[in-house]
């Protein structure tokens, strides 16, 4: 069964200081599962960091490059070098290309943390139906200007909007959804099916199935993450993830090398 797990693309560091262990463990890891191939895909640093406590610091980039390649030259599974490069509107172009360039990448996730959806609990009063509508509305708007940046191979947990289990009507997403998608699409960007939703307050992975099968329409294709911010959760709940895969209609997965995707079959 573990045989046909799909490769985990997206896995973090201790160097992002709220994760334990280095490539290698997480390789060491993935073998041990009988997962072919991980992504190291670690935050991307940033200038004038506004969340120091998540990321790595520009001086530690050449030491992150360094524990990819000791993960590649170990060769308990192939490793491709990555990178989550998360989507701020106030700094992007410039510099998140200025560090695309300085390495060659395998696959680069583009992402959004920042809004209220991250940390709002559900009994959380200001969480009304007209506020969930507004945060829902800026939050796929930004999906959309993330693809049109064309920086980004992958869009990462997609929908994780829902995070804490607040979530928007099924009409409303409906009308705000498909038009993120459409700018994916343009962009010729996969969407990773993330596991880590299963964990949190959203108990369903990003994005949800609804949105694999609006995928699945526009021609989407899909890589797999696991969003590891610990060696044991590689490859976590992927046997779920390659079932709902299948139940949108997914018959194939992206895989990357040195950021072109290619389409294999999923097994
Ligand atoms: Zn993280
Ligand atoms: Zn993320």
């Amino acid at each position: 069964m573990t045989a046909s797990l799909p490769p985990d693309y997206h896995t973090h560091t201790q160097l992002c200081r709220h994760a334990g262990g280095l490539p290698i463990d997480y390789a060491r890891a993935a073998a041990a599962r009988g997962i072919p191939e991980i992504a190291c895909t670690d935050h991307i640093p940033f200038p004038d960091d506004p969340t120091p406590s998540i990321r790595m610091t520009r001086e530690e980039f050449d030491a992150y490059l360094g524990h990819v390649r000791e993960a590649q030259a170990a060769g308990s599974c192939e490793v491709l070098l990555g990178i989550e490069a998360d989507y701020q509107r106030d700094l992007v172009q410039g510099h998140v290309q200025a560090l695309l360039d300085a390495a060659d990448f395998d696959l680069v996730l583009g992402s959004l943390h920042t809004g209220p959806f991250w940390d709002l609990a559900p009994d959380d009063p200001a969480a009304t139906p007209e506020f969930v509508e507004q945060m829902n509305r800026t939050y796929y708007r930004r999906m959309a200007e993330l693809a049109d940046t064309r920086l980004y191979d992958v869009c990462s947990h997609f929908d994780v909007v829902k995070r804490t289990g607040v979530r928007a009507p099924e009409t409303l997403l409906a009308e705000i959804v498909p038009p993120a998608l459409d700018a994916v699409a343009a962009a010729g960007m996969a969407v990773e099916i993330n596991t880590s939703g299963l964990n949190h307050g959203a108990a369903e992975t990003y994005p949800s199935l609804q949105i694999l099968a609006w995928m699945k329409e526009r021609g989407i294709p899909i890589t797999f993450g696991s969003d590891a911010h610990n060696p044991d959760q590689v490859g976590q709940h992927f046997e779920r993830a390659v079932e709902l895969a299948k139940a949108a209609g997914h018959v194939h997965r992206a895989q990357f090398r040195r950021r072109k995707k290619l389409l294999v079959p999923l097994a």
